[in-house]
């Protein structure tokens, strides 16, 4: 008989979610994790009274009532809608693309002067099934907008061209023919009233959890002390990468506490122009409505990955894409072991499919079986 039932390799929302729903029904979870602290990118810091996102900005968002009532039940939300600004040159304009960039973008007042415009500024290109993100993006807004808006910020957060990133990135942003500043179309939104640990802290109740400790240190001696393995890390490194590295985009955080109450007004802005090095600027208090006298802010730079950096963006490119299926097919190899979250499944994961993956995950195995047998068969 072994200590543990399951050994969770990364405390992040994957691993946390998945110990919580295991624990709940009496499996014996240890939790590892290799960073000094636990909730993997949703960890927040205090400094001055404010919460820092420190591994960049999380808005929580879903439609899915069932895991916006399984986030409450850990923590209240505050009312939060993400409104991020655009800075080109010093010009201001309202995120996501709607009525509003619209209006300071061109002076049109109305939907369909709006439309007429974007349809006169790609008429010649004749994009119909678009084959990349700077032709999707040309096709959703037309020239102006990708050229001042999309072009400089893409091609800074990604280290690529935009024409050769998949079209599905720009996906992500809705555009809206209506005066409506809220980046998600989502019912559900807002942060976590006293920040994200709250949340972590819920999941990990009462469950063993060793920080400063990583998998792969003895990977022979931790495999051992459970029954089955959950693995949340990057999954070319558990093959030790036979298939090739995948790659990431990392980030560099810069943080920067003021004597002042308020830096910028809201709590994100993109510099969306090729030259200014960074992405964007954080302002963490505005997650929360705060009124310390003090502000912190982020200046958010983003780079290739290197080893030895924080893994953060994956780039789903075709190469990548292609290392990654290598991989899956040696994951389903792997008798014992389930791989989830956004390194384990290599994804552009937000959070709440982060925790409906880990939910069915762990459904589909803990409620099939009544104690530890053959279960990932
Ligand atoms: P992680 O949080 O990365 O957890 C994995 C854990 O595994 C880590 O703690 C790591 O230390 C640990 N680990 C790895 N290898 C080992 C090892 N060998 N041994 C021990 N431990 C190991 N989502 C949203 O919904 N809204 C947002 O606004 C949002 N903003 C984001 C902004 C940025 C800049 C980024 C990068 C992501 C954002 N996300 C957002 C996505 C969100 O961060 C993820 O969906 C979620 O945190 C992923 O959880 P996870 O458990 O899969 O991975
Ligand atoms: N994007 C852009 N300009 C912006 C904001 C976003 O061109 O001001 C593009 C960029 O390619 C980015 C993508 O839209 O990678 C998705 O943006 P999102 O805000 O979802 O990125 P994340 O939250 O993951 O950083």
């Amino acid at each position: 008989m072994k200590a543990y039932d399951f050994l969770i390799v990364g405390s992040g929302l994957f691993g946390a979610t998945f110990a919580h729903q295991a624990t709940q029904k009496g499996w014996r979870c240890l939790v590892i994790d290799k960073r000094a602290h636990t909730g993997g990118n949703i960890f927040c810091r205090n400094e001055h009274g404010i919460n820092i996102h420190v591994y960049g900005a999380h808005i929580f968002h879903t439609n899915d009532k069932r895991i916006w009532d399984f986030v409450n039940g850990f923590s209240e939300f505050n009312r939060y809608t993400n409104s991020p600004m655009a800075n080109y040159h010093g010009k201001l304009f309202n995120l996501p693309f709607n009525m509003n960039t619209f209006y300071s973008m061109w002076g049109v007042t109305t939907p369909k002067e709006a439309q007429d415009k974007i349809k006169e500024q790609i008429a010649d290109l004749n994009i119909d099934h678009p084959k990349n993100l700077e032709e999707q993006a040309l096709k959703l807004v037309g020239r102006d907008i990708y050229e001042q808006l999309i072009k400089g910020y893409t091609e800074k957060q990604w280290g690529r061209k935009a024409t050769e990133l998949p079209a599905f990135i720009i996906k992500r942003l809705p555009v809206r023919f209506t005066y409506d500043n809220n980046y998600f179309s989502d019912k559900y939104q807002g942060i976590p009233q006293g920040g994200y640990n709250t949340i972590t802290a819920g999941l990990l109740k009462g469950i063993e959890v060793k920080t400063n400790t990583d998998f792969f240190a003895d990977r022979e001696y931790f495999s051992s002390l459970a029954h089955r393995l959950i693995y949340t890390g990057p999954i070319d490194e558990y093959f030790n990468y036979t298939a090739g590295e995948l790659e990431y985009r990392s980030l560099r955080f810069e943080h920067e506490h003021l004597q002042m109450e308020n830096y910028q007004g809201n709590a994100v802005v993109n510099y969306t122009d090729a030259n200014t090095a960074y992405t964007r600027i954080i302002e963490h208090k505005h997650f929360e409505f705060g009124t310390q006298p003090s502000t912190i802010v982020t200046k958010e730079y983003s780079s290739e990955w290197k080893p030895g950096m924080e893994r953060f963006y994956p780039v789903n490119d075709e190469r990548n894409n292609r290392r990654f299926d290598e991989y899956q097919q040696l994951a389903k190899k792997e008798a014992g072991v389930l791989f989830g979250g956004r390194l384990a499944e290599y994804k552009y994961y937000d959070m709440h499919q982060v925790i409906g993956s880990a939910l069915a995950k762990s459904a589909r195995i803990l409620e099939t079986y009544f104690s530890p047998g053959d279960i990932f068969s």
